[in-house]
């Protein structure tokens, strides 16, 4: 099944590029909406940001689809006399990465440039040539002289702050850009709902799709959403480490490759009979996949939704990614494709009132 075209292509990288940092996610949240409204019956904002449309509403059985809409980024938390910026994290952003990226600063002004600034290998010497950056001495520079002249282009503690970088297509197999983790999900979900609306499928359930918002910070958006629509089932979609690429431990992080299938997680949170229902479905229609577990949480969204009310049968579909939280995050076309047809299959198999009996 071929699922990107060119129309939604051009929308996955408008989405993509539009900044979305936790705590502030109107920005893509807009675009997506946008998208989706054209193929749900009704559209839904709540007052933190999370969004969703709903295919077939009033019915009493709820399915809800889900990805997170936030990015990682940075905060303002102190400008020196001097001019120069201090950082703390908006979610998981790595500080390794951070030296000589440019950043925008998001004012009410609109958009600063900015820098990551780090000394000339020459002057590191000794012990200073493998100077490691770390929040506390990373820094940003705007080209302002002093303190004042930072304030006076709009920058104040509590601005927030992305790495200015867009996504690109690698070697036509696969997409390179920030963000991916997790506005793919978002871009995948808005597939399935172009494509039941598209292929005119009669669902007998009320389907909820779902792009929520503050997941990198502990997802409270899921949370949220999970207690004001109490689904009947959750199907969540997430990205997941490529452990391919040199350092990664696949003993350890697990076995999983790009092109090789969306991964299907193990873990208390994910509801067995809904994840075997998922597996069958991938072997019926011949979307490959993988297999991870995880020990005690997942880590993702699927985890407040499972725990939410008295408990909601939930699964997760990962998309495989490498560099995971840097600017260059990469997954691969077909996982893309993959992760798609499968949620979109899945939703095809579950029926009206679907028994989720523990045994
Ligand atoms: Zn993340």
């Amino acid at each position: 099944m071929k699922v990107i075209t060119k129309a939604s292509e051009k929308f996955m990288y408008q989405y993509l590029n539009a900044t979305s940092p936790t705590g502030f996610e109107a920005e893509g949240q807009k675009i997506w909406l946008e998208y989706i409204k054209q193929y749900v019956d009704q559209t839904y904002l709540d007052d933190y940001g999370t969004a969703y449309g709903i295919i077939n509403p009033g019915k009493d059985f709820k399915v809800v689809i889900e990805a997170h809409a936030d990015e990682i980024a940075w905060y303002v938390n102190y400008v020196s006399d001097d001019g120069y910026i201090s950082v703390i994290r908006n979610g998981g952003s790595d500080h390794i990465i951070a030296p000589s990226k440019k950043v925008n600063i998001h004012t009410s002004n609109g958009i600063v440039k900015g820098v990551f600034g780090w000394p000339a290998i020459h002057v590191r010497k000794g012990k200073d040539l493998n100077l490691a950056p770390k929040v506390d001495n990373i820094f940003i520079d705007v080209g302002a002289s002093d303190k004042e002249e930072v304030e006076s282009l709009g920058i104040h503690v509590g601005c927030v702050i992305t790495f200015d970088d867009e996504l690109s297509s690698l070697n036509d197999k696969y997409y390179v850009g920030k963000a991916l983790d997790n506005k793919m999900g978002g871009f995948c979900i808005a597939e399935v709902a172009r494509l039941i609306h598209n292929n005119k499928i009669e669902l007998p359930y009320s389907l909820y799709i779902v792009n929520s918002v503050q997941e990198e910070i502990g997802l409270r958006g899921a949370e949220m959403i999970a207690n004001h629509i109490k689904p009947n089932v959750a199907i969540i979609t997430d990205v997941t480490h490529d452990t391919s690429s040199p350092m990664m431990k696949a003993k350890e992080q697990g076995d999983l490759k790009g092109g090789k299938g969306p991964v299907l997680t193990y873990a208390p949170a994910v509801h067995n009979k809904l994840l075997q229902l998922i597996i069958e479905t991938a072997e019926k229609n011949e979307i490959p996949y993988q297999r991870s577990a995880a020990s005690r949480s997942t880590g993702t969204d699927t985890d407040a939704f499972a725990y939410s009310s008295s408990g909601v049968p939930a699964a997760l579909i990962s998309l495989p990614l490498k560099y995971m939280h840097t600017t260059v995050e990469m997954a691969h076309k077909e996982d893309i494709e993959s992760v798609t047809a499968l949620i979109y299959q899945s939703l095809l198999a579950i029926q009206n009132g679907h028994s989720f009996k523990y045994f």
